[in-house]
C-alpha cells in the first residue's frame, strides 16, 4: 500500500533535515558558550551564525600587540576547532547528500509505479468505456419493440448507466490529479538536481577552503572567514532548496493521500469488476426481459388462441341463433315473410324474366304469388337458398298456376326516394307512400336512375341484371344496365345509361345544364324496361316535371306496342317547377311534334315550348297533387300558369295530404338522437336540447330559453326574407336559434353566410348553411318551436316531422301547412285539433305575433305548453290515411282500365 511507501520515502528527507538542524543548533550554541551571548530562539540559521562570527572578528580586530602572542596561540586553537566543525558539518552534508540521493532515487521509483498504475488504470477505464458505450447500445437496441414496463425497467438500467459514467468521471478527475502528483515529482526531481548542484558546489568550496587555509596560515583570516561565508551562504541556499523540498514534499503527501484515497476506492469498487459487474446485471435485466417478453408473447398468444376460440364459439352460436330466428321468423310469418323478402323474390323473378331465363306468362303468375305473400313460394325459396339459380326457378316454375290478385301493381317512377337519393320532400313520399302501399298489400316497385352520388350503402342486394335495355334517344338506341337492390323492404330498379353523356355520373341530382335531356332520357328507358319485362302493371305513378314525360310517352308511344294494361298517375309536388324545352326535343325522344306540340296537349300556355307538367296533367289518368289547399291554390295563381289546364282536367285532379315514414321518423327509437323519448317520457327531449347545443358550442345556462329550429331549402317559396327575420326575432325575445339549410341560390347562399359570420360569436344563434341528415334528426328533437313561414308550401313535411318530436310549429297559413297545423288559440277551431302557431300574411308582423303568443305560452304556462307538446307527438301523420286514398283512387282507375279490356 501507499501508505508504507510514503513513510519510506519521506523518512530520509526528514532524517536529513533533522541532521541539519542538529548541526545548526550545534553551532550556534558552541559560538555562545564562546562568547557569553544568549542563543537566538527565533531566527534564521545562517544570518545568526554570521553575526556572531562577525563580533567575533570584530573583537579579535580590538585586541592589544601585547596580547598578539597570546592570540594567535589562542586563534590557532580556534581555527583547529572550526575547522574540527566544519570538516564534521561537512561529513554531515555528505551523509545528507547521500541520504537525499537515495530519497530521489526512491522518489523516481515510486513514480514510475505511479504512471505504471496510472496507464494502467486508463486501459481499464477506456475498457470500461467501450463496454459501457455497447451495453448502452444494447439496452437502447432491446429497448425496441418492448413493452412500457419493459421500457420502465430500462430506464433504471440507463440511470444505473448514468451513475456509472459519473464514477468515471470521478476515476478520470483523479488520474488528472496524479498527473499532476507526476508533475509534482518532476518538480521535486529538478529541486533534488539544483540540490545535489549545490551540495557539489559546496563540496568543491570546501575542498577548495580546505588548500586554501594550509597554503595561507593563520593571516589570511579574513579570506578565510570570507570563503566560509561564502559556504555558509550556499549552505543556507541548500537549506532553503531542502526547505522548498520539503514544502513539494509536503505537497507530495496531500497528494499521495489523494492517491491513497483513490487508491482505496478503486481497491473498493475495483472497476474492472464493476464494469464485469454492471455488464452482467445489464445482461440479467436483458433476459429477465426477454422471459418477460416471451413470457407475454405466450400469454398473448393463448389469449388469442382463447379469443379466437371464443369468436369460433359465438359464430356458432350466432348461426345456431340465425337458424332458430329463421325458423321462428318462419313460424311467426305463418302468413308471409317480411316485406324486404317479398320483394326480393318479386325481383328475382322479374330478373328471371329479362334475362328470358323464364317465360313472361310464369313470370306474371309467380309475380302474383309473390305479390299475394304465398307460403309455397317461400318454402321452395328457403328450401332452395345456397343451391343452383336453376333448381330455385325449376322449384318456383312448378309451382306457376294462373290466379287473381285483389291487391295492384304499382310502379313508381321518381327521380328522389328517401333515404336513398334524397333532395326535398318528394324522396320521403316515395319510400313512405311506397311502403304504406306495400303493406296494404299491393306490389310496389320503384324505378331509379342510378346516380353516382347516391347512397349507395342503403341498398340491400345491388347487383347488375344480366341484361341489358336499349332505349331510343335522339335518333339512336343506346344500353342501360339495369340494377336492382331493395330499399326499406320495396323493390327497386337502377337505370344506369350506357349514353356518351353520362347522365347520372354528374356528382349531384339537379342542376345540370341539360338536366331536361337527362330526365326525359330516363323516363323512357323506365317505361322501355317495363315494356320489356311484360310485366302487367296496374299504375304507373310518376312524380314532378323529371319523370312527368312518362305520361304522353306511355299513351303515345308504348300503348300503341300493346303495352297498355296501367294507368298513369302523375302527382305535382310543387307546381314551380315545370320543366319546359323546344317542341322539336319531342321528336328526339321518339315523339310526335305535330300531334303533341298544341295549346290542348304539350305546349305551355304562356310560350311556345312544350311543358312536360302540362303534358303529365293531359295525358294522366290521375292527376294527384300534395295537400288539398295547395290543389285548391294551384287552380288559381299557384298554377304558375296550369291553372286553365288543371281546371280543365279538374275531374283526375286531387289533393292528398303526404304523410310521413313514421318508422323514419320515430323519436323513441331514432339512431341519431342521444336519447330516445316519447310523448310520455319528455326527459330524452331537454337531454337531447342540451346535447346539441353542447355539440354547436351554444349557450346552455339558461335551460328555460326556447329553442327555434328550421330546416328547409333556402328558397324564395321557404320565405326566406322571414326566416332571416326569425332569426333576429328569436334573439330579441330572449331565445335561441338554430338553421339547417343550403340554396341552390347563389347569393341567397351568400346572404345567410354573412348572418352566420355576424352571428358567429353569438352563443344563442347558428346557421348551419348545408345538407346533414343526422343533424336534421337531432334539431327536430332538441328544438321547442320550428318555424315554417313559405310564401307557399305544397304539402311541407317539416311541420309534421317537427310535431312527432314535440317540436310546436310556427307556421304561415298556407297549402298543407294549412292542412296539418291549427292554431292554438283559433276558437273556431275544436281543441283537440290546435296544435301550433300560425299567421297569414307573409310579413313580419304576422310572423312576430304567432312567435310572440308560442314564446308566451312556453314562459308563462309551462304546464299547458307542455300538453301541447305531448298532444303533437300522438298526432298520426303516418301515411296510412293518405295511402288509402291513393289506393282509392288507383283502384278506380285499374277498374276503368280493366272495362276498357
Ligand atoms: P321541400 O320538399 O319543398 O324541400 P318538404 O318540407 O316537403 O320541403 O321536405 C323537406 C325534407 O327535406 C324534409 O325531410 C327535411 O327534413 C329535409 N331537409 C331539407 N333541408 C335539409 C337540410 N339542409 N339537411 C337535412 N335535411 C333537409
Amino acid at each position: 500500500m501507499f501508505c508504507s511507501h510514503d513513510q519510506i520515502i519521506v523518512a530520509p528527507y526528514v532524517h536529513m533535515f533533522n541532521c541539519w538542524n542538529r548541526r545548526y543548533m550545534y553551532i550556534v550554541l558552541f559560538s555562545c558558550a564562546r562568547t557569553g551571548a544568549q542563543p537566538p530562539q527565533k531566527s534564521t540559521p545562517s544570518a545568526n551564525y554570521r553575526n556572531r562570527v562577525n563580533i567575533q572578528r570584530d573583537r579579535a580586530g580590538a585586541s592589544s600587540d601585547d596580547e598578539h602572542q597570546q592570540k594567535s596561540e589562542d586563534e590557532n586553537g580556534l581555527q583547529n576547532i572550526q575547522l574540527e566543525d566544519l570538516v564534521e558539518m561537512i561529513q554531515n552534508t555528505e551523509k545528507n547528500i547521500l541520504l537525499l540521493n537515495q530519497a530521489r532515487l526512491q522518489a523516481l521509483e515510486r513514480a514510475d509505479k505511479i504512471i505504471k498504475e496510472k496507464e494502467a488504470l486508463q486501459q481499464e477505464i477506456n475498457n470500461l468505456e467501450i463496454k459501457l458505450s455497447e451495453t448502452g447500445a444494447q439496452s437502447k437496441l432491446s429497448s425496441k419493440g418492448m413493452s412500457d414496463a419493459e421500457a420502465l425497467e430500462f430506464d433504471v438500467l440507463k440511470e444505473e448507466n448514468m451513475l456509472l459514467k459519473d464514477d468515471i468521471t470521478f476515476f478520470k478527475e483523479k488520474l488528472i490529479e496524479i498527473t499532476e502528483t507526476e508533475e509534482s515529482l518532476f518538480k521535486l526531481e529538478k529541486e533534488r538536481a539544483l540540490l545535489d548542484a549545490s551540495l557539489r558546489e559546496l563540496e568543491c568550496a570546501f575542498i577548495a577552503a580546505q588548500s586554501d587555509m594550509l597554503k595561507l596560515g593563520p593571516m589570511q583570516h579574513d579570506a578565510w572567514w570570507e570563503k566560509v561565508e561564502n559556504l555558509e551562504e550556499l549552505l543556507e541556499s541548500t537549506a532553503n532548496q531542502v526547505e522548498h523540498a520539503a514544502l513539494i514534499l509536503d505537497g507530495y503527501h496531500d497528494v499521495q493521500d489523494k492517491v491513497d484515497k483513490l487508491e482505496a476506492s478503486l481497491g473498493a469498487t475495483n472497476i474492472s469488476e464493476f464494469c464485469l459487474y454492471l455488464v452482467d446485471l445489464l445482461k440479467k435485466r436483458v433476459k429477465s426481459i426477454e422471459e418477460r417478453f416471451q413470457a407475454c408473447n405466450h400469454e398473448m398468444h393463448s389469449q388469442i388462441e382463447l379469443y379466437e376460440h371464443s369468436i369460433v364459439e359465438f359464430h356458432d352460436t350466432l348461426s345456431k341463433l340465425i337458424k332458430e330466428s329463421e325458423k321462428k321468423s318462419m313460424e311467426h310469418y305463418a302468413e308471409g315473410m317480411p316485406s324486404e323478402f317479398w320483394s326480393r323474390i318479386s325481383l328475382l323473378i322479374d330478373g328471371w324474366s329479362l334475362e328470358k331465363k323464364i317465360s313472361n306468362n310464369d313470370a306474371n303468375i309467380l309475380r302474383e304469388m309473390a305479390w299475394k305473400r304465398d307460403s309455397r313460394l317461400r318454402e321452395a325459396y328457403l328450401s332452395s337458398r345456397g343451391k343452383a339459380e336453376r333448381e330455385l326457378i325449376d322449384s318456383f316454375l312448378k309451382m306457376a298456376l294462373p290466379g287473381t290478385s285483389s291487391g295492384l301493381h304499382i310502379v313508381h317512377i321518381a327521380a328522389e326516394m328517401a333515404p336513398v337519393a334524397k333532395v326535398g320532400g318528394l324522396a320521403d313520399v316515395i319510400s313512405g307512400l311506397g311502403k304504406a302501399l306495400q303493406k296494404k298489400g299491393n306490389l310496389v316497385e320503384i324505378i331509379l336512375p342510378k346516380y353516382d352520388c347516391m347512397q349507395h350503402n342503403q341498398i340491400n342486394n345491388l347487383k347488375v341484371l344480366d341484361v341489358v335495355v336499349q332505349s331510343y334517344f335522339e335518333g339512336n338506341m343506346f344500353a342501360n344496365k339495369i340494377w336492382t337492390g331493395t330499399v326499406e323492404g320495396l323493390s327497386v330498379y337502377f337505370i344506369e345509361p350506357q349514353h356518351p353523356d353520362k347522365f347520372f355520373w354528374r356528382a349531384q341530382y339537379y342542376g345540370e345544364h341539360d338536366d331536361f335531356k337527362r330526365f326525359s332520357y330516363f323516363s323512357r328507358v323506365a317505361l322501355e324496361l317495363l315494356y320489356q319485362s311484360a310485366k302487367k302493371v296496374d299504375i304507373i305513378h310518376c312524380h314532378d316535371w323529371q319523370t312527368a314525360f312518362v305520361a304522353p310517352l306511355y299513351w303515345d308511344v308504348y300503348a300503341n306496342l300493346g303495352f297498355n294494361s296501367a294507368r298513369i298517375c302523375f302527382t305535382c309536388h310543387n307546381f314551380e317547377y315545370q320543366g319546359t324545352a323546344p317542341a322539336q326535343d319531342l321528336a328526339y325522344r321518339g315523339l310526335d311534334v305535330e300531334h303533341l306540340d298544341r295549346a290542348d296537349r304539350m305546349r305551355d300556355n304562356s310560350h311556345g315550348r312544350i311543358n312536360v307538367v302540362k303534358g303529365a296533367i293531359v295525358y294522366s289518368n290521375i292527376i294527384t297533387t300534395v295537400s288539398p289547399t295547395y290543389a285548391q291554390e294551384v287552380r288559381s295563381e299557384g298554377g304558375r300558369g296550369l291553372q286553365d289546364t288543371l281546371k280543365i282536367h279538374s275531374k283526375k285532379f286531387v289533393g292528398i295530404l303526404n304523410g310521413i315514414d313514421t318508422d323514419t321518423w320515430n323519436p323513441s327509437t331514432d339512431r341519431f338522437l342521444k336519447v330516445q323519448y316519447s310523448a310520455n317520457d319528455l326527459y330524452g327531449k331537454s337531454a337531447n336540447k342540451a346535447a346539441l347545443t353542447k355539440q354547436l358550442k351554444m349557450s346552455s345556462a339558461n335551460a328555460s330559453q326556447p329553442l327555434v329550429g328550421c330546416i328547409t331549402r333556402l328558397v324564395p317559396q321557404k320565405g326566406v326574407h322571414l326566416i332571416r327575420h326569425a332569426i333576429y326575432k328569436t334573439a330579441e325575445l330572449g331565445g335561441q336559434f338554430i338553421l339547417l339549410g343550403s340554396s341552390p341560390v347563389p347569393n341567397i347562399q351568400r346572404e345567410f353566410e354573412g348572418i352566420a359570420d355576424q352571428f358567429q360569436n353569438n352563443n344563442n344563434i347558428r346557421l348551419l348553411l348545408k345538407y346533414d341528415d343526422a343533424l336534421s334528426h337531432m334539431i327536430f328533437a332538441a328544438s321547442d318551436m320550428f318555424i315554417v313561414p313559405s310564401m307557399f308550401e305544397p304539402c311541407g313535411l317539416t311541420q309534421m316531422i317537427a310535431m312527432r318530436y314535440g317540436s310546436v310549429p310556427v307556421v304561415r297559413k298556407t297549402g298543407g301547412l294549412n292542412d296539418s297545423v291549427f292554431d292554438f288559440d283559433d276558437e273556431t277551431i275544436p281543441m283537440e285539433l290546435r296544435n301550433g302557431f300560425t299567421f297569414l300574411k307573409a310579413d313580419e308582423q304576422g310572423f312576430d305575433s304567432a312567435l310572440e303568443r308560442a314564446f308566451n305560452y312556453y314562459h308563462r304556462k309551462p304546464e299547458v305548453w307542455k300538453q301541447l307538446v305531448q298532444k303533437d307527438m300522438k298526432i298520426d301523420f303516418s301515411w296510412d290515411t293518405s295511402a288509402s286514398q291513393y289506393e282509392d283512387i288507383y283502384q278506380r282507375a285499374a277498374a276503368r282500365a280493366r272495362a276498357a279490356t
